[in-house]
């Protein structure tokens, strides 16, 4: 196989895309991002990186965020998260509230939105906002093993602005005492984990340990890493989460700002943007692209 070749291809196809999706228009500083655009990185077990596209250009990672957030949760905290989230795919939009009712405020999964906040407000447990999101920024760059790596203040801003339904659904979490802190804080933290903003090359070396890739920093045990990746497989594109793995075969974790981080356990992480969104709110191009990229490699956990 001639990766950087298969690479280009895919940049080349994307640009040929008659249609790139939409870019999500509830946070307004995404709204303004230009949708034709493209990047893919790949990490191999020898670690060797490789790219195309504009794959030097930070954009926001968004939902993404939640992978790493929930390392940072599981390794402080450890198995108690369980009984305060779940671990079934929702089936339902990443900002549902309906299940949230039914289920008495225990969200489905650490990876929609309502799970999200209650994942980070663990890793909150009582300290300052800017210790939590300094925990998820030193994992961040511990694993991609690059600094320089920052949050985007004017993307939580603007979210802070207008994010009307987590702000919903914090407070709806409280009122069945799953928020320990105070949903400001809670969101105001959540909001700005969102806005960190990275290149797919800082991602896909980030992803290195999730995909249990030789050499890669040692911050998670074997067991979590299967396990988060397991969650990437079952909740990790929302109600899309069956599409992508019927079309790709992988875990995969995506975000509404269009990047998607993928794991082929013991052989590559991946890292794909183009911010054009399909209607789960997933990269239309990007999932285009990984799915082309399973099929040319033959990359899939299942063999
Ligand atoms: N910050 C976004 C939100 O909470 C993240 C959603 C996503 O990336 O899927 O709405």
């Amino acid at each position: 196989m001639n990766l950087p070749a298969l690479l280009a291809s895919l940049d080349a196809r994307a640009h040929a895309a008659a249609d790139w999706g939409k870019v999500a228009s509830y946070i307004p500083e995404l709204a303004r991002v230009d949708p034709a655009q493209f990047a893919i990185s790949v990490v191999l077990a020898d670690g060797t990186l490789h790219s195309a596209g504009q794959s030097q250009t930070r954009f926001s990672i968004q939902s993404v965020s939640k992978v790493f957030t929930l390392a940072c949760t599981l390794s402080r905290i450890g198995e108690s998260l369980w009984s305060r989230v779940g671990r079934e795919p929702s089936g339902d939009r990443f900002d549902s509230i309906l299940l949230l009712e039914q289920e008495q405020g225990r969200p489905r999964n650490p990876f929609i939105n309502a799970g999200a906040l209650v994942t980070t407000d663990e890793l909150l447990s009582g300290r300052a906002p800017r210790e939590a999101l300094s925990e998820i920024l030193g994992f961040i760059r511990a694993a991609a093993g690059d600094d320089d790596i920052h949050i985007d203040g004017e993307v939580a801003a603007s979210e802070q602005a207008t994010g009307f339904r987590n702000i919903a659904l914090a407070n709806y979490l409280k009122s069945y005492d799953n928020l320990k802190n105070a949903p400001e804080m809670v969101l105001g933290t959540y909001f700005h984990q969102c806005a960190i903003e990275m290149t797919t090359e800082q991602l896909a070396r980030a992803g290195r340990g999730i995909a249990g890739l030789p050499g890669a920093p040692l911050l998670l045990s074997p067991v979590k890493r299967r396990r988060i990746a397991a969650l990437m497989m079952t909740c990790g594109h929302y109600d899309g989460s069956g599409d992508f793995a019927f079309r790709t075969g992988l875990p995969g974790k995506s975000g509404v700002g269009g990047g998607i981080l993928v794991a082929v356990p013991g052989v590559a992480s991946v890292a794909v943007w183009s911010p054009g969104l399909n209607a789960w709110g997933n990269s239309k191009v990007g999932t285009e692209a990984i799915e082309q990229l399973a099929h040319e490699t033959g990359w899939s956990v299942f063999g």
